[in-house]
């Protein structure tokens, strides 16, 4: 049975954040909220659906909620209403997104801006409270050039935020409040890239970073400027991660935050969620030697890779929420009617516009539309 359902955001319609659509609207979630208290769903942290791994019969009304990344809007907006309805949930954070502010900040006192990330105050407290426990995400949830297959050229109207994650770090935890491109200088020449974890690192040489720049500046176009470093690629190749470096970074994000997160809210950090689903074998393997029970799953390939370590490790499937209970332009959900289709729980999403009406429903990380 699939039961545990994964979200992100809570409450958030901020423009200047460019992710939004990762947010689910503060009254649809008190929608699902009371829905799942009214009709007898019970939520769990993990550990115990860690043991109920190893029961045959599960109860159908168990219920895993998870927040990937650690927003402080899991605080200001999720918890009070989950904590109003009884509802239990996962937060998985990464130390490197976590404000350097401390004291626990209110809405009030936060004059309602729910944007940014959670101190290391406010995820204790959450931890404490019996409401949200707290797991891993990885150390930096960062994104890597893979390859030496130059795909674009960094300028000001691209989305290459996470461009400033590596180059400024420190400003990770307000990426989404304030603008970053100045981090990295426009004419920064864009690799093919994936996830942290599931990759091995290209870094390109200087000389054709800055050969982009250069042409950018010039004001030539991007297919004249990645025509150009192409050529230039065959003096100056760059180079790849050797295996140790991999190694050592891969340690870093998954024995790292562990401890750290340890450390912190002085407890055992079992649960992995790997950002974005990137993993490879490596990665994997070190997750289990960290000592994590479990870990998320994602892609169909990433479920392949996943069968070929040990066998107490679990693995967590989960079903994405977000654009299900997001109030969209589009949609207004009216009614979450749960429904059990092959053996998994679902949510069906009654929608309502002026017309058609739509059924959204929700199974397994797709979501299958409806219209009649
Ligand atoms: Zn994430």
């Amino acid at each position: 049975m699939r039961n545990v359902i994964m979200m992100h955001s809570v409450g958030s319609n901020h423009t200047l954040w460019k992710e939004r659509w990762l947010s689910v609207d503060k009254e649809q979630f008190e929608v699902f909220c009371r829905y799942l208290s009214k009709h007898g769903y019970k939520t769990y942290f993990l550990d115990y659906w860690y043991e109920q791994e190893n029961v045959s019969v599960k109860d159908k009304k168990d219920l895993y909620l998870t927040f990937d990344d650690g927003y402080l809007d899991n605080l200001l907006v999720a918890y009070p209403i989950m904590k109003k309805y009884g509802i239990k949930g996962t937060i998985f954070v990464n130390p490197e997104f976590v404000d350097p502010s401390s004291g626990i900040r209110t809405l009030e006192g936060n004059k309602g801006e729910t944007l940014g990330f959670l101190n290391w105050d406010e995820i204790r407290f959450l931890d404490k409270s019996g409401v949200m426990d707290i797991q891993s995400h990885s150390m930096s949830h960062n994104f890597y050039f893979r390859s030496d297959n130059m795909i674009d050229v960094h300028t000001p109207e691209d989305k290459y935020h996470w461009l400033a994650w590596y180059n400024k770090p420190e400003r990770k935890h307000v990426w989404q409040l304030e603008d970053q491109s100045i981090y990295t200088p426009y004419g920064t020449p864009v690799f093919e890239y994936y996830r942290a974890l599931g990759l091995r690192r290209y870094f390109p040489d200087e000389r054709v970073v800055d050969k982009s720049i250069t042409l950018y500046n010039e004001g030539k176009s991007k297919e004249d400027i990645i025509a150009a470093c192409i050529e230039l690629l065959k003096t100056y190749p760059g180079r790849f991660e050797t295996d140790e470096e991999k190694e050592l970074r891969f340690r870093y994000e998954l024995f790292d935050s562990k401890r750290i997160l340890e450390e912190k809210l002085d407890k055992r950090v079992d649960f992995l969620c790997w950002p974005g689903g990137g993993y490879d074998e490596m990665s994997l393997q070190l997750a289990e030697e960290a000592g994590y029970k479990a870990s998320t799953i994602a892609s169909r390939e990433g479920r392949l890779l996943v069968n070929n370590i040990g066998l107490k490790y679990k693995r967590i499937v989960r079903m994405g929420m977000d654009s299900t209970i997001r109030k969209g332009r589009y949609f207004r959900p009216l009614r979450i009617v749960p429904s059990h289709y092959k053996g998994h729980l679902s949510f069906m999403l009654k929608i309502e516009e002026r017309r058609p009406i739509a059924l959204f429903l929700a199974k397994v990380n797709n979501l299958f539309l409806r219209f009649f």
